[in-house]
């Protein structure tokens, strides 16, 4: 006994602990710790079995009894230690002085969450009792399955009492307890049927059979055999337990006369003495059962909880930057606040618009938007110039009428070679203009997003950038039209350096000669008097087009640039450092989006306590990995079925040993 004492201060009461701590630290609302939740069908014996494992009377009685999920966390005291209990719920938090209060203070809190009546709700009751006569377990009690609602209660009670079994049993930190009476077909019990659906490999369900005094003549080597788990396996097996009648309740036998006489009713058994020996009887049997299985289960979810606490610690960080820091309460500082969040957005935004890397947001690289835009500008030109080309080549017999003057054959018009540059450079005035509105509209769409991300948690000030950034594009929208349609009013000038024309038109010359060597159909189409002269000045619409073609290739875009980014940008700087010359502006656009301050508050919280759940978990695997080096336990310590051993010493209970401590230290208990 003295062993088993010491190994379960050294093995057991660490886990518990650690769950524990994580639960106090409210750990609990940002993620599913261990538990064991209990579920049957009405009046199968869950609160009889949650009774006798915590030795408290619990609200039992017909109809639908335990109406909110109760949680009941029980702490094993030392010997000759006081009885301790505590009702929680919502905001409500009492002490209980006396173990027959439980009933009544429970039905109260029922009353005031799921209201007075036979409603159910999803919040939790936690009921936590310490005394030397409990084990270390925390259990939750749900709602019996009904399949008929009665008098007063919702239609769908049915289905609202399996949601609310499903959503608990569901997460993989619970191990459903799920108790079935001896005397009903095991097959057919819903409970059943509804953990192997969350559990299909029985890994985390653990079968309870109760009433077997009810057992039918005749029937009991089917039970045997059920709790020896040969019929529905799982893998976690079955136990048998007896609890008082209603007999029994009303001749008020105690819960120790009940565990005395639960004893001596399987070991005077016939059937069931077996599986008293076999230790799958009795409530402190079960008892003992749970508390290892928790332990088992504990340490393996420590890896996957650890993983969630990481990954929840990221999120929140997260979070938290996009709440940003919020003003400083003293007037002075505030305005400093005010001008380092505004030249902070300011940088920013000059960032974007020149390229480089900025602060906040997803990364924002305008320049790789901007560089396919003009690259689609510069395909718009070169699609326009061979388009322009193969009309004209269309009109080759037209062209006598059309084009020639009084020049003789073989000369060409400059007249007309200038009215065609001109109409063909034309054509690109409205794709320019158009270009201008598109890529103006794309900065302005990422300076509010900027806006937004940088400037969060003020809409006033996130509303007048916005107001400005919209202005200042209207602006220098109109500015660079106005450029551009001039630069257009120039190209009419058609010109360029000689040095430049003599250049292309040669270049353009020798392409042509090579392309028709080696195309002779074409030559015989083209040798007669027009051909010729219109495939002379097709080589120097080409040739200047493309000159005046790289010209604004490159022109527009520096346009664009200029104004809408370069210029916006500038402007928007000194439109907003100006406005801190008025208090009053200063004030407004320092007022702060009131949801954000309780979110910020809140994420705040959520990383301080994640934070600390960290630390837990870290201490924690550094002693058990310590205490595992030293000692080099049994594993099969309280090993009672196949399904019961503990992990071999050597396999550490989180993933990798990165955290823990070579140096072999001896384990300090957790509780003294
Ligand atoms: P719950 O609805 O699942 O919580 O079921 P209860 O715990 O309220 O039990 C339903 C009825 O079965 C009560 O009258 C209990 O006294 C009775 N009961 C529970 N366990 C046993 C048992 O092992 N033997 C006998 N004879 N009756 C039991
Ligand atoms: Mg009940």
């Amino acid at each position: 006994m003295n062993t088993l004492n010491q190994q379960y201060e050294e093995k057991v009461r660490p886990c518990i602990d650690l769950i524990d701590s994580l639960r106090s630290l409210g750990v609990e609302k940002d993620l599913a710790l261990p538990a064991i939740a209990v579920i049957g069908d009405q009046s199968s014996g869950k609160s009889s079995v949650l009774e006798a494992l915590s030795g408290v009377a619990l609200p039992r009685g017909s109809g639908i009894v335990t109406r909110c999920p109760l949680e009941l966390k029980m702490k094993r005291r030392r010997e000759g230690e006081k009885w301790y209990g505590k009702i929680s719920y919502q905001d409500h938090e009492e002490e209980i002085e006396d173990p027959a209060d439980v009933d009544r203070m429970i039905r109260e809190a029922q009353n005031k969450m799921a209201g007075v009546g036979e409603g159910i709700s999803n919040d939790l009751i936690s009921l936590e009792i310490a005394s030397p006569n409990v084990p270390d377990l925390t259990l939750i009690d749900l709602p019996g399955i009904t399949r008929v609602a009665v008098k007063g209660q919702p239609e769908n009670i049915g289905e609202q009492i399996k949601a609310l079994i499903q959503e608990i049993i569901t997460k993989q930190e619970t191990i459903s307890l799920v108790v079935v009476p001896s005397n009903v077909d095991i097959a057919t019990t819903e409970a059943l049927k509804m953990a192997q659906e969350v559990d299909p490999d029985g890994d985390r369900t653990l079968g309870v059979l109760t009433k077997p005094d009810l057992v039918d003549k005749g029937t009991e080597e089917s039970v045997v055999e059920i709790v020896r788990n040969l019929v529905i396996h799982l893998k976690k097996g079955y136990m048998i337990v007896r609890c008082r009648g209603q007999k029994e309740i009303t001749e008020r036998v105690s819960l120790t006369e009940a565990t005395r006489r639960e004893k001596a009713f399987f070991n005077d058994h016939v059937h069931f003495k077996i599986l008293y020996k076999e230790n799958h009887a009795t409530v402190p049997k079960l008892a003992e059962k749970l508390t290892l299985e928790l332990v088992l289960h504990i340490k393996r979810s420590l890896p996957r909880l650890e993983d969630q606490i990481e990954k929840k610690l990221r999120e929140t960080q997260a979070k938290l930057d996009s709440c940003g820091s919020g003003p400083p309460a003293d007037a002075g500082e505030r305005l400093g606040f005010l001008i380092d969040t505004v030249a902070a957005f300011t940088k920013d935004a000059i960032g974007l618009t020149t390229g480089e890397e900025i602060k906040f947001g997803d990364r924002l690289n305008i320049f790789a938007i901007l560089r396919e835009q003009f690259a689609a500008w510069k395909n718009i030109i070169e699609h326009f110039g061979i388009v322009f080309n193969q009309n004209i080549e269309r009109e080759v017999t037209q062209y006598e009428r059309r084009y020639r003057g009084r020049e003789l054959p073989g000369f060409i018009n400059y007249k007309t070679f200038e009215d065609m540059v001109k109409e063909q450079i034309k054509q690109l005035e409205g794709p320019a203009v158009l270009k201008l509105k598109e890529v103006a509209d794309i900065v302005t769409k990422e300076l509010f997003k900027l806006a937004q991300s940088s400037l969060v948690g003020f809409p006033n000030l996130i509303k007048t950038a916005q107001i400005k950034i919209e202005a200042i594009r209207k602006e220098k929208e109109i500015a660079a039209e106005s450029m551009l349609r001039t630069q257009f009013k120039m190209e009419l000038l058609v010109y360029t350096q000689d040095s430049t024309y003599s250049k292309k038109l040669g270049k353009r010359k020798r392409e042509d000669e090579q392309f028709l060597a080696s195309h002779p159909l074409k030559t015989v189409t083209w040798s007669n008097d027009s051909g010729a002269t219109l495939r002379e000045m097709i080589k120097h619409l080409k040739s200047y087009y493309k000159i005046a073609g790289q010209r604004l290739a490159d022109q527009v875009p520096l346009v664009i640039r200029y104004q809408v980014l370069q210029e916006s940008v500038i402007q928007l700087q000194r439109e907003m450092l100006q406005m801190f010359q008025d208090k009053k502006i200063t004030e407004y656009l320092l007022q702060e989006d009131p949801a954000i301050k309780p979110e910020r508050i809140h994420h705040q919280n959520r990383l301080k306590r994640l934070s600390m759940a960290r630390n837990l978990l870290t201490e924690f695997s550094m002693n058990t990995y310590n205490f595992n080096q030293v000692h080099r336990l049994d594993p099969n310590i309280g090993k009672d079925t196949a399904a019961h051993s503990l992990p071999p010493p050597h396999k550490n209970p989180l993933k990798n040993g990165r955290r823990h401590q070579k140096t072999v230290q001896a384990h300090k208990p957790h509780r003294s």
